[in-house]
């Protein structure tokens, strides 16, 4: 499958103001060099911590915010290379679901109000096709033409979270990043939304970023899954691969987090806290909290290293001698 996003070395810093001419200049890195590719078709997870950068790095993705360094290629395209039309004609082909739809969705609007405006935004159609259109995208979300007059508080949480995903897939997108969009869902509520999301991915063909806290489900849900740590990815590989097999200890530790029947489960338990930006550890970031941390960890900071055809892990453990082929040790 071709990449259709490739995302080289992303990083988003902020510059905290001095509170003295005297003062250190303090940087937050909220995302650093983050890279990635996503085929065409896939669903890609984005998993970590809140305060990760999982959402930061979603957002640089769709430019709603812009990256300090770094490359974003959409099908080939430096996107903060394009026009002013080029990113109209873009914004047309990428979308957002957010977590809290009450908060997306205009709360005065009506429901045909809130379908009908990326429409006409982007000249598409006359009254008569857009009302089509909107008909046929609340029946693919589920809903039918009762709801057009509603407003978004009269809907239930799992409704309105429907219409923010009408409203994003009406323009016909190819990629949708979905932030946390099935996290304030009850269950049994999450499980219909992912169904749909599953359902709409195959008849729009779209390639979706997922972002989540919840590592269960977006192993259920992904292709492939990054896991992010302090502002960088720590483990990439596929679903089924980090699912049977985490290879960092961040990863192995929010696995053994998920509730299991298995009685003879370890569950490692990460003791500390996340650190704090405005005073980041040296050497690997996970140092403060990692149960396999070593003397050169609390110094040297460990590269990303391919231990697979399509996996790469973060983590001294996992690198490769000096002129051999090896990986030095496996947990
Ligand atoms: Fe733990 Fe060291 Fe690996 Fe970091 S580099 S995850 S501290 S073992």
């Amino acid at each position: 499958m071709n990449p259709i996003l490739k995302v080289n070395d992303i990083s988003k810093h902020y510059h905290q103001p001095k509170q003295s001419f005297f003062d250190k200049a303090i940087v937050t890195k909220a995302v650093h060099k983050v890279s990635f590719e996503l085929k065409e078709g896939e669903a890609f997870g984005l998993v970590g911590e809140s305060g990760c950068g999982k959402s930061t790095t979603g957002q640089m993705l769709l430019q709603l915010i812009k990256q300090t360094s770094g490359t974003i290629f959409y099908k080939g395209e430096d996107v903060s290379k394009f026009s002013r039309q080029q990113m109209k004609a873009w914004r047309k082909q990428v979308q957002i679901v957010f977590q809290d739809p009450f908060s997306s969705l205009n709360p005065i609007k009506t429901i045909e109000w809130i379908l009908e405006e990326p429409l006409i935004i982007h000249r598409i159609g006359n009254k008569q096709t857009r009302k089509q259109k909107i008909l046929d995208t609340l029946a693919d979300v589920g809903l039918d033409e009762s709801y057009l007059t509603h407003y978004p508080h009269e809907l239930s949480g799992g409704q309105r979270q429907r219409i923010a995903i009408a409203s994003a897939i009406i323009l016909d997108p190819e990629f949708i990043v979905i932030d946390e969009g099935v996290s304030a869902l009850d269950v049994s509520v999450q499980a219909q939304i992912l169904n749909l999301l599953k359902s709409i991915q195959q008849k729009y063909r779209l390639t979706y970023l997922f972002i989540s806290h919840d590592l269960n489900i977006v192993q259920y849900f992904c292709d492939r899954i990054a896991i992010m740590y302090f502002g960088e990815i720590v483990e990439l590989g596929t679903a089924s691969e980090i699912g049977n097999d985490p290879k960092h200890p961040y990863t192995q530790a929010l696995f053994s987090a998920i509730p299991s029947l298995e009685d003879d489960r370890e569950i490692i338990v990460l003791s500390g806290d996340v650190p704090s930006h405005a005073n980041p550890p040296s050497g690997c970031a996970f140092h403060t909290r990692c149960k396999f941390a070593e003397a050169r960890c609390r110094t040297e900071k460990p590269k990303l290293n391919s231990i697979g055809e399509h996996r790469t892990v973060s983590c001294h453990l996992y690198e490769k001698e000096e002129g051999r082929n090896a990986i030095r040790r496996t947990v």
